[in-house]
């Protein structure tokens, strides 16, 4: 076959680090997931680098292999969505789903520190004590209000990153320029790994979108990712100490007495001394909210192996959308070995109606907010 002399040579190339600075971060949509730095084919010699607050950039041009992986990998790019919706049958809005239901970990002690009602918890040990994971990828608290991403190996571990209490008995943390995104993307490659391991990974749509990528790619060590458990996500915040001052005079509150934030249909904030908690409508934190997710569709996590969120459920209780046969799979065994419980008068078919509504509300808004941004 010839080759067709009107080709340009910007077809055959295929896209690199430019083209990511032209199409994302120039477009202030770069979510700073760290997932192009960690994959760059180039990682070793040095080509590009996390800054220290904003998109990555390069750290030495003449590296750059002009490979296109980190174009095709990162999730604010439109390449590989056709593969993706096709492999995981996405029918829009939601996705596709074998089974929606409410519910809850069986062990109290989970149930008492979990977000929602702990099944994500409560699966995850169901793997570890099932030999069906070596550990999982989550993230953890390292004070009163910051987390980081964390390889978690045993069942303790596991817990102590469940939920998001707040432990107020030390002094309150400058937070400075915080984030409530957690980059966990950027630490799969640190995990120290043979051909053999197996682990789950946790993470919001953006993320579990991300390790899609890499597994279609064949990117190690993404081979390694034997399950997704994906959490539902409207939207992340990043605030500096002005914004934050904002806030808490905007909605009277202060910092130093939260026990407990959920992000559900609004963000939901425990204060101590408070009985109920204080609502604040996602629309009323525009200001604060990351700019990649502006531009973000994904609400219920549709590539996930199963999806989690509190949406639709009664406070203490997990809504879990099964989604693949391998999500099928890890639910069951966990419902079968006595890990998770699924009360029947929450679970009848006009409370699952319910629930199904409301995530397709969410996520058609979502969509909205997505299209009304592009248009501006
Ligand atoms: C940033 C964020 C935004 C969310 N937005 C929504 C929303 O808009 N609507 C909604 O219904 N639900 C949302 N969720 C999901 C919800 O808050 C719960 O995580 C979910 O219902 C599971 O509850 P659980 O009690 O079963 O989880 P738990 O048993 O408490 O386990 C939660 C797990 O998630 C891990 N984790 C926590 N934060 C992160 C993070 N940033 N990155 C990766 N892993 C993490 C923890 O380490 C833990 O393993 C969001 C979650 C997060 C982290
Ligand atoms: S070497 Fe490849 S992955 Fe790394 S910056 Fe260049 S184009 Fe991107
Ligand atoms: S969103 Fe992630 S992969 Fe994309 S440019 Fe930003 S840091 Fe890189
Ligand atoms: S809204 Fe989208 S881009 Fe923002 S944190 Fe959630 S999944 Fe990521």
């Amino acid at each position: 076959m010839t080759e067709d002399p009107s080709a340009k040579m910007s077809d055959i190339m295929p896209k690199s680090f430019e083209d990511l600075i032209k199409d994302v971060h120039e477009k202030d949509i770069c979510g700073e997931c760290g997932g192009c730095v960690s994959f760059c084919t180039a990682a070793d010699i040095g080509a590009i680098e996390m800054t220290e607050d904003g998109p990555p950039h390069y750290s030495n041009k003449d590296n750059c292999l002009h490979c296109g992986i980190c174009y095709l990998i990162c999730p604010e790019t439109f390449e590989l969505r056709n593969e993706l919706n096709k492999k995981y049958d996405f029918k829009p809005p939601i996705g596709n789903w074998l089974k929606i239901v409410t519910a809850q970990a069986k062990d109290p002690k989970i149930r008492e520190i979990a977000t929602d009602g702990g099944v994500v918890t409560a699966v995850l040990i169901a793997l570890l004590d099932n030999n069906l994971i070596n550990g999982a990828l989550i993230s953890k608290r390292i004070n009163s209000f910051q987390r980081i991403p964390f390889f978690a190996k045993t069942k303790e571990e596991i817990l102590e990153a469940a939920g998001t209490h707040y432990d107020l008995k030390g002094p309150v943390p400058e937070l400075g320029n915080y984030n409530t995104f957690v980059s966990t993307i950027s630490e799969l490659k640190k995990i120290v790994y043979s051909d053999y391991m197996k682990i789950a990974v946790v993470g919001v749509p953006c993320q579990i979108h991300s390790i899609r990528k890499m597994q279609e790619l064949n990117i190690i060590p993404a081979h390694i990712v034997k399950y997704t458990l994906g959490l539902f996500c409207y939207e992340n915040f990043k605030f500096d100490d002005v914004a934050r001052a904002k806030i808490e005079e905007r909605f009277k509150f202060s910092f130093k007495d939260i026990e407990k934030i959920n992000i559900k249909d609004n963000l939901i904030i425990n204060l101590k001394n408070k009985d109920n908690p204080l609502k604040i409508e996602f629309s009323d934190l525009r200001d604060i909210m990351r700019h990649a997710c502006r531009v973000c569709e994904n609400f219920s996590n549709y590539f996930a192996d199963i999806s989690f969120g509190g949406l639709g459920s009664q406070t203490g209780y997990t809504t879990v959308m099964v989604r693949t046969k391998t999500g099928e799979k890890i639910y069951n065994l966990a419902q079968n070995k006595g890990y998770i419980i699924e009360p029947n008068e929450l679970n009848s078919s006009v409370e699952k109606s319910k629930i199904l509504a409301q995530i397709i509300s969410f996520s058609k808004r979502k969509v909205k907010r997505a299209e009304d941004f592009e248009k501006i």
